[in-house]
């Protein structure tokens, strides 16, 4: 079987329960260790109130990495991630453990059932655009980021190795 082509993409990790600064982080490692898969540039942590949701403040961040894997394969793993963090969704929009979204996926357009790519709600998210913008700034306009200034957003400062 001939090898699929590397593939840049850009992943949206969210959560608002538990110790939700750990857990984006551990997904961050664990999205670093899948199959096929290597970790290019990882975003500050973001702290925002919630959009359509509910409960305390969300961390937010985007990863960027360079896969084999195809998108709906991605997209499995990436479940798989967020169900070991113990993600439930009682009901739409609920506070969540853990939430990896699919945001970009090379140049790909995707409108299958379980997944769309690009991510159709990322334009209007400040707590999706800021973080993209810190590691892939030719994604995004300023124009776009002007459009969701009005949402706030607090960088978590990075963890000094010391403490
Ligand atoms: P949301 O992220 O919209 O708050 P969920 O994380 O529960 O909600 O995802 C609901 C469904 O969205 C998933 O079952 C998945 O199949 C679908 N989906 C469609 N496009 C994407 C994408 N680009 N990234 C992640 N999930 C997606
Ligand atoms: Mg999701």
């Amino acid at each position: 079987m001939q090898a699929r082509p590397e593939v840049l993409a850009y992943v949206a990790l969210g959560g608002n329960l538990g110790d939700a600064q750990v857990v984006v982080r551990q997904a961050m490692d664990q999205i670093a260790a899948l199959a096929q898969t290597r970790m290019v540039a990882k975003s500050s942590l973001y702290l925002s109130a919630p959009v359509d949701s509910s409960g305390p403040d969300y961390v937010n961040a985007v990863v960027e990495i360079s896969t084999t894997l195809s998108a709906p394969e991605l997209l499995l793993h990436l479940q798989e991630l967020e169900n070991r963090a113990g993600r439930e969704r009682p009901y739409l929009n609920a506070p969540r453990t853990l939430d990896l979204d699919l945001l970009l996926f090379g140049q790909a357009n995707i409108t299958s059932q379980c997944l769309t790519v690009p991510h159709p709600r990322m334009w209007q998210r400040a707590f999706v655009l800021v973080p993209l913008a810190e590691i892939a700034p030719h994604l995004v306009s300023d124009a776009q980021i002007s459009a969701v200034s009005g949402q706030t957003l607090r960088r978590i400062p990075a963890q000094s190795p010391s403490n």
